[in-house]
């Protein structure tokens, strides 16, 4: 199943033109779709998710037209929101059945074996009998994806997933997402580079409403390959580097300013080569030097 997305535009009642014809083709796997904070990332994902229209464009899901047949999306939708409400002293087990309650599956046998799987599934069965609302930020994420996948879903979405996350916990919801999108579309919205360097063999990159890039993940570091150079260089010589060079970004590393320089042709004046990564690729989408 593929998911295409073409010409998508939305602009809200107060101006703001959040999606600007956005065209992508979303294969099985995990495709992570990157940008900053505004870049409308939650709108497309809103959208996908059919919470909310579009002005124009269409999405398919396969031969499923999302943006007319919402009952047919959520039947193979899983959904995780950048914020999610739990009932007070609900326990995940509770919490689970009832969702399971809800997305239709009247069995209860049939509800009880789908919780107990997917608590193990998301490493949660030792907590099981614990309230939802008494969880770390890392095992509500993990309960999170659990509800997501009531139903087998073909398509599941994520939005800022890791946020707030502490390094063992995002390791721990990186594994199970990089499970789950063995066998299905996984779209994973985030900030965060590392988000997508870990996990995502497919990605795009957005700003203001607009799609800068979208493909494999290594043809988007063959884009800057050869063609990124750092230094160091002292504070106050910042900003004429900025004037004068296509600085990508700049980073301080034992208090001194390490930066980032794009460049086609080799640098002299004690930059070297440096190793590209996808945050070079990133940045440099960003400000539009690539
Ligand atoms: P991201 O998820 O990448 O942070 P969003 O899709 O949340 O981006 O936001 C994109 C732009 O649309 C931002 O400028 C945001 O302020 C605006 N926006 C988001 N939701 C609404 C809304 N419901 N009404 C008006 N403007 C909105």
């Amino acid at each position: 199943m593929e998911l295409t997305i073409k010409n998508l535009d939305k602009k809200y009642s107060n101006g703001v033109h959040a999606l600007h014809d956005v065209s992508l083709t979303i294969q099985k796997g995990m495709f992570g779709l990157l940008g900053p904070n505004g870049a409308g990332k939650s709108s497309l994902m809103r959208t996908l998710a059919t919470l909310q229209d579009a002005d124009s464009g269409s999405v398919m899901l396969g031969d499923i037209d999302v943006l007319h047949n919402r009952d047919a999306v959520r039947k193979v939708l899983g959904y995780l929101p950048q914020e999610f409400g739990v009932y007070p002293r609900t326990s995940a087990v509770e919490l689970l059945d009832h969702l399971a309650m809800l997305k239709g599956f009247e069995s209860k046998a049939e509800r009880k074996q789908i919780v107990e799987d997917l608590l193990v599934k998301v490493n949660l069965w030792d907590h099981r009998k614990k309230a939802v609302s008494s969880y770390s930020g890392g095992m509500r994420q993990r309960f999170g994806i659990a509800q997501c996948l009531i139903g087998n879903p073909k398509l599941v979405i994520v939005d800022e997933p890791t946020a707030g996350l502490d390094p063992g916990e995002r390791n721990r919801f990186y594994n199970i997402l990089s499970e789950i999108g063995e066998n299905i579309i996984v779209i994973l919205s985030t900030h965060i580079v590392q988000d997508v360097r870990e996990l995502c063999t497919q990605m795009a990159v957005m700003n203001h409403g607009r799609v800068l890039f979208s493909g494999n993940t290594d043809d988007a570091l063959l884009e800057v390959r050869g063609k990124v150079w750092e230094k160091k260089v002292g504070k106050t010589e910042l900003q004429q580097y900025q004037n004068d060079y296509k600085v990508i970004s700049n980073k301080l590393v034992g208090g001194q300013p390490l930066i980032h320089v794009f460049s086609e042709t080799p640098l002299n004046s004690g930059f070297i080569q440096a190793e590209e990564n996808l945050k070079d690729v990133f940045f440099a989408k960003l400000n539009e030097l690539v």
